[in-house]
């Protein structure tokens, strides 16, 4: 990885706007394919939240060469348990799934941000890529090209990737418009310690003001989101940390025994945003850029990483055959075979958390009736589990262990 002298003009084939995880799988997937590739953003800021990784972004990630380095700091997530804390009529009852009905070892895993992203940035640090540590300023397109102006001079590139987070300039840029509905809903994150092994279960109690969900990380810790209406964050904001754990202790039924929080507490409104589309004017967005969802079923970063892994495999192919990176088939190609992944997941998630939030009964009967079914029929059961874990729709290459 090279960083270039300040102001120069600097030409590319491929720029990647944005180095969240997002952005760095797409720029190191790019240039391990032998594109020549640039990566335009300032170092991402670190929080202490975790993701949990499905199968699919593991295998990716496995295939780039990054995964080694994240394997001393993830917990695998062997089982997944749902269970109906609501004070409702209709509740539904409790499921286990484990990741052994499919025949898998594990889900995924849950691994802090920190590392993961140190991870991919040791990866990245080891290819051919051109990385200017300062944010893009503006960026214009034009029928050949994308011209990006940031603190070191300017780009000019086939192809823009737009990896830029919910505020992205390069979605602005194309002309993308978004539809955004936020939720009454707090997401307070932290990671905790505890008295009880979590056996690798990842636990999500539905509550009526949205999901409480911990997530194993290795050792006796996990990861907590607690989605809450805002002026209860605000009232479990004000705890110290012995208050906070033992509020954390009722609401998770001592599940994990006693628990110790540590320091770095996080608030996240939560929201869904949908894109007008994802490619348009040699700009191609991916993760957050593309689609916000809230943190129910761990989606978000999951999602983002199939579209980093397609934009790649599309962009790779057109290298071999030489042709323009950014023309209108490249774009067409990525939107079309993102289109029916992203649609169906953030419809599935807006449902599930606005049926939690529902004062409507049939909407907590229908929830409960479905639970019920899926837990009953193990056909329909491992065909869900398959299909939240590797959607079958959308497995690009890396995913499938396959270099791009
Ligand atoms: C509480 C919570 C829990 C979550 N848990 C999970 C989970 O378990 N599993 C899961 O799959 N997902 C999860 N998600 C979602 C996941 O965190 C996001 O999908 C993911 O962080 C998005 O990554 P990204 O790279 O697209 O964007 P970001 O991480 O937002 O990165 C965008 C980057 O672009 C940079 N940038 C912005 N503007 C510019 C500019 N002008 N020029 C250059 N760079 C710029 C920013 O500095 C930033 O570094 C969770 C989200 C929340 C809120």
């Amino acid at each position: 990885m090279t960083h270039p002298p300040a102001a120069e003009v600097f030409t590319a084939q491929v720029a990647i706007v944005g180095a969240g995880p997002a952005g760095l799988v797409s720029a190191i997937a790019l240039a391990a394919a032998g594109v020549d590739t640039l990566l335009i953003a300032p170092p991402a800021q670190m929080d202490h939240r975790t993701t949990a990784l499905l199968a699919g972004s593991v295998a990716a990630l496995d295939t780039l060469g990054v995964w080694k380095g994240c394997v001393p700091h993830a917990a695998p997530l062997k089982k997944l348990r749902i269970i109906d804390d609501t004070r409702r009529l209709f509740r539904a009852p409790e499921v286990l799934f484990t990741a052994a009905e499919i025949d898998c070892d594990a889900f995924g895993y849950n691994i802090e941000n920190r590392h993961l992203m140190a991870a991919l940035q040791a990866r990245a640090a080891t290819l051919s890529l051109t990385w200017i540590a300062a944010p893009a300023l503006a960026i214009e397109c034009d029928a050949s090209a994308v011209t990006i102006k940031h603190g070191q001079g300017e780009t000019r590139v086939q192809l823009a990737i737009g990896a830029d987070g919910a505020r992205s300039v390069c979605r602005a840029a194309a002309g993308i418009t978004t539809r955004r509905r936020a939720y009454p809903q707090i997401a307070l994150t932290l990671n905790l310690s505890h008295a009880r092994t979590h056996d690798d279960t990842s636990t999500e109690f539905h509550t009526e003001q949205g999901p409480f969900t911990l997530v194993p990380l290795p050792g006796r810790r996990s990861s907590l989101v607690c989605v809450v209406a805002p002026a209860q964050c605000d009232e479990l904001l004000v705890k110290d940390d012995a208050e906070l754990a033992n509020a954390i202790e009722i609401r998770s039924h001592w599940l994990l025994g006693d628990i110790t929080v540590e320091a770095g507490r996080g608030v996240f409104p939560l929201a869904v945003e949908t894109a007008a589309g994802i490619a348009r004017n040699r700009i191609a967005l991916v993760g957050e850029a593309a689609h916000v969802v809230p943190p129910i079923g761990a989606q978000g970063l999951n999602l983002g990483l199939r579209d980093a892994a397609s934009i790649a495999e599309i962009v790779a192919e057109a290298h071999q055959r030489k042709r323009d990176l950014g023309d209108a088939e490249v774009l067409a190609r990525y939107q079309s075979q993102r289109r029916a992944d992203i649609v169906s997941r953030t419809l599935a998630i807006d449902l599930l958390n606005r049926s939690l939030l529902s004062e409507f009964l049939p909407a907590h009967g229908a929830r409960g009736l479905s639970l019920y079914f899926v837990d009953r029929i193990g056909p329909l059961r491992r065909v869900l589990i398959r299909e939240g874990v590797m959607p079958a729709a959308s497995q690009p290459k890396l995913m499938r262990g396959e270099m791009v």
